[in-house]
């Protein structure tokens, strides 16, 4: 006989138990940082017992549930590891709707696309059989048109102080990346426009966001050059994966995180909302949001995820609620960390490099068409020569 693949005998179903925590425990060895993978995994094994066994009750922190108490924190010198969690509400004040709120969101505006229902429009086989009204609508929403927010540039603060270990968005909007976060930084979970693909598996070839602007702006259906087939941005559609790094980097940073600020989200879209359990139980939590959100409730604990948010219970200890938009509280916080001189400084200065920029792009097409109207003229004299 030669060398048949034995079935596998890793019978591991038989033991395995419906606890969301535990499918992080099949591979969390892959992603090293440097040599630091050895000990992450140990953070992480201690970080898992103690939460699946509820040995550690969590420690305190805060000497106070409340912001100002959240900034104590941050000046102790005991909190390095902040990870964002943000999602749509931290971009509604640069003008970008939130499709997921009713009436006043996207879902509401879909009706003229003539779809079968509102989701169709971000399901990935209706995509490729109707590209056109995905399209429409990126145009309509197209990113670049806005400025990052306050809130963008807060984040981009712990950044520049070293205390970011990770931004985890569910927008597609790529306004952190705009006010300066860099891919390290930054975990997409819902992918981005930044990249596009080809959707062929066998091509899956890359284009850039100017690429993909042009076509979108021309009215133009994007095809690729090399096979024909449909270019799609890299956003996540209903019925596809999440980014590997989404999961992968998960492993890595949460159970090293000292700090959560959840901003602009209301925690309802998994795998993302159950992130909030995955901090050590002496994390503090920060939710900066128009309204409380992410307690668990006896539908979520039945289902075992626990952990949910828990701010006012005579159980709380390390979560706190800033209900305000999330501009005015980050502003609020920066106010009482002694930075908000700072952070307004750089909002003001980086919106005042996107207006010179944004001048500059618009005289530029100008300049091109007028080159292409040359080059056409050119053509058709036989000539190319360029005009001085
Ligand atoms: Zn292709």
């Amino acid at each position: 006989m030669s060398d048949v693949p034995e079935p596998s005998d890793k019978k591991e179903e038989e033991t395995h138990t419906p606890d969301p925590e535990e499918e992080e425990s099949d591979d969390n060895s892959e992603e090293g940082e440097g040599g630091a993978s050895g000990e992450a995994e140990m953070d992480f094994l201690r970080n898992l017992f103690s939460r699946t066994l509820g040995l550690s009750p969590g420690e305190k922190v805060l000497d106070e549930l409340t912001l100002e108490g959240m900034a104590r924190y941050i000046q102790s010198g005991n909190c390095k590891n902040i990870i964002c969690m943000v999602g749509a509400g931290i971009s509604t004040s640069a003008g970008i709707p939130d499709f997921r709120s009713p009436g006043t969101g996207l879902y509401a505006n879909l009706q003229k696309y003539n779809l079968p229902y509102p989701e169709a429009i971000f399901q990935i086989e209706y995509f490729k059989k109707h590209p056109e009204p995905f399209f429409a609508l990126a145009r309509e929403l197209y990113p670049g048109q806005f400025k990052p927010t306050v809130c963008h540039y807060f984040i981009r603060m712990l950044k520049d102080k070293g205390l970011l270990r990770r931004c985890y968005s569910q927008n597609i909007d790529t306004l952190e990346r705009v006010a300066g976060l860099q891919g390290d930084d930054l975990i997409e979970a819902h992918g981005t426009f930044y990249t596009s693909h080809c959707v062929s598996f066998f091509c899956r070839k890359e284009y850039n966001m100017d690429w993909m602007k042009e076509k979108i702006f021309s009215d133009e259906i994007p095809k690729c050059d090399k096979c024909s087939s449909l270019v799609k941005p890299d956003i996540v559609f209903f019925g596809e994966n999440l980014p590997a790094r989404f999961f992968t980097s998960m492993k890595m940073d949460f159970p090293r995180c000292d700090l959560l600020i959840i901003m602009g989200t209301s925690l309802q879209v998994q795998p993302f909302a159950s992130l909030v359990s995955r901090v050590p139980k002496s994390a503090p939590r920060l939710l900066i949001n128009m309204e409380k959100t992410g307690q668990s409730d006896a539908l979520m604990g039945m289902l075992g995820f626990g952990g949910g948010m828990d701010f006012d219970s005579d159980k709380a200890y390390r979560d706190v609620a800033y209900l305000s938009t999330c501009d005015e509280g980050c502003l609020a916080f920066a106010d009482l960390l002694g930075w908000k001189d700072e952070l307004e400084e750089l909002v003001k200065r980086e919106h005042d490099l996107i207006d010179s920029k944004d001048k500059q792009d618009k005289a530029k097409p100008a300049n091109q068409n007028a080159g292409a109207a040359e080059e056409s003229a050119g053509a058709e004299t036989g000539k190319s020569d360029k005009a001085e």
